[in-house]
């Protein structure tokens, strides 16, 4: 069997040690994956390092340039890159596909927002004195991902940092390595300079540890659990190392009783059920204003039986297989705690049977107590809990009721109450009338344990860019 590549200072490297990488839906070994360490990594950041003079003093206009030619590589080869992720993720191929087309509109417009790295000058208040703000490239970046969107929660780093001038070091989940290998192979294509973007794979903790505590690594931008989020922060101390941290949600799906009922059963379907529950931003409590808990739930649980479990390739499926036998014992641990703390199970519940994977049936649970371990903590799963409310009040203060803070979506038709929740809700992206807001455009990230910092829209290149105030003085004229 094949092993992939890291890709090592502009070269594919295959090591003698690697790593299996699984098809969640069969169990089977689909590829190896070669595995480096620390001190692969220390080189890596050296060879970036000595990457970074060039990459920062070339015009952005030619970066801008390089990050279409890598748009248009993963364009051209979309159908292939969304097999690969099916193959080692699970989802759906239609879901991968979106997924590649995400990525590649990330890097068209970081691409164009490279060209808008603004600085400016600010007026002075002493005889003889200008003084100017720059915006520098913050240097090497370390970039850490999960598996549940692998491929464009990659581009969502590397694309900006290429961007701002930042070379970059992808290490991706074990899970999920070989979209990264694709996109690799696509920055390779565009020409970008040896070391300006590297991948590296290997064991977690020790090329963390490097990332963090070799001083010329200048940022950390990571995706993945608000655990992991910690651990980096308490890791960061030692150099203050700046981090971007993407981590976990619980979002509330807020549920008046003006909404129009269909698009909010069709909303909480999509933000619930995509991905097989896998997401940050999924839906983790619905939250139903009780005058129309029962028609809501039931037009809910219709629509979610009608969703096809199975095998992501096999067309016409809608739920894919959780990703490990972890994760269903998770899930099935959120499923009996909460019917032993009273909850109802409406639909759904069990484990499919197919061969190899793990698949759960989509599953809804009716009158969930406040309490019960499926409202507080991140459910990763096609699982609904469905809790309700008497005034817009309590939905409020029940919504922001968690330590998370990245999503929330609420149904309403009235417009001063959209603007109310808009503003009072306590998370980093609100959908009102909308389950799926996530654009290249609008900044993305968490509020509270949600996370630091924010990805995409202008604050996406924010993010790998210093501010310098440069005050001249002895001014004449
Ligand atoms: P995870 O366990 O935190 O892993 C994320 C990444 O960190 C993986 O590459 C993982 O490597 C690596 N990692 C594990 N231990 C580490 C350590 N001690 N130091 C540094 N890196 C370490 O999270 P996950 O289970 O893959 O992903 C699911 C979580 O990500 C959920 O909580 C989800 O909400 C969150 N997420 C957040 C966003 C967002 O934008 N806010 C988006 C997607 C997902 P290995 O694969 O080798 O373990």
């Amino acid at each position: 069997m094949e092993t992939k590549p890291v890709f090592l200072n502009g070269s594919p490297v295959v090591t003698e040690e690697y790593c299996d990488v699984h098809d969640p839906a069969t169990g089977e070994v689909v590829a190896r994956m070669s595995q480096v360490g620390r001190k692969e990594t220390a080189q890596a950041i050296a060879d970036a390092d000595a990457a970074l003079p060039q990459w920062r003093g070339i015009t952005a206009l030619e970066r801008a340039s390089m990050l279409r030619a890598v748009a248009d590589r993963i364009e051209a080869r979309g159908e292939e890159i969304a097999e690969i992720i099916t193959s080692e993720n699970g989802k759906p191929l239609a879901q991968s596909a979106g997924e590649v087309g995400m990525a590649v509109d990330h890097f068209r417009w970081f691409a164009e927002e490279s060209r808008r790295a603004y600085g400016r000058m600010v007026p002075h208040q002493a005889a003889g004195k200008r003084h100017m703000v720059i915006r520098v490239p913050v240097g090497v970046v370390g970039a850490i991902t999960p598996w549940n969107f692998p491929l464009v929660l990659a581009a969502r780093k590397a694309a900006p940092a290429l961007a701002a001038g930042c070379p970059v070091i992808l290490r991706p989940a074990s899970q999920t390595p070989l979209c990264a290998v694709a996109l690799a192979e696509c920055v390779a294509e565009a020409g970008l300079p040896a070391g300006v973007f590297q991948l590296i794979a290997g064991p977690a903790r020790p090329i963390a540890t490097e990332l963090l505590e070799n001083p010329a690594c200048r940022k950390i931008s990571f995706t993945g659990s608000t655990e992991v989020g910690r651990e980096l922060i308490r890791g960061s101390a030692k150099t203050v190392t700046n981090l971007s941290l993407e981590l976990g949600g619980h979002a509330p799906v807020v549920v008046f009783p003006d909404a129009d009922l269909d698009r909010a059963v069709e909303g909480a379907i999509i933000t619930k059920f995509r991905n097989t529950g896998q997401s940050c931003i999924a839906a983790n409590r619905l939250l139903v204003h009780e005058s129309i808990y029962k028609e809501f739930a039931d037009r809910f649980c219709e629509a979610a039986r009608s969703l096809v479990v199975g095998d992501g390739r096999t067309p016409g499926v809608d739920i894919g297989p959780l990703v490990n036998e972890e994760a269903f014992t998770v899930a099935k641990r959120h499923i009996d705690s909460a019917l032993e703390d009273g909850a109802e199970l409406l639909c759904g519940g069990r484990r499919t049977e197919q061969s190899g994977g793990f698949f759960l049936e989509p599953t809804v649970l009716g009158r969930v107590p406040d309490d019960a371990v499926c409202m507080r903590e991140e459910t990763f799963a096609p699982i609904a809990p469905i809790s309700t409310f008497e005034t817009e009040e309590e939905a409020v203060a029940k919504a922001n009721d968690t330590e998370y803070g990245l999503a929330a979506y609420a149904f309403t038709s009235d417009v001063n109450r959209a603007f109310r929740l808009a503003e009072r809700l306590e998370a980093g992206t609100v959908g009102i009338n909308d389950a799926v807001p996530s654009t290249s455009q609008a900044p993305f990230g968490g509020m509270k344990q949600s996370g630091i910092g924010r990805e995409l829209g202008a604050e996406g290149l924010d993010a790998f860019l210093e501010t310098k105030h440069v005050s001249f003085g002895g001014v004449t004229g």
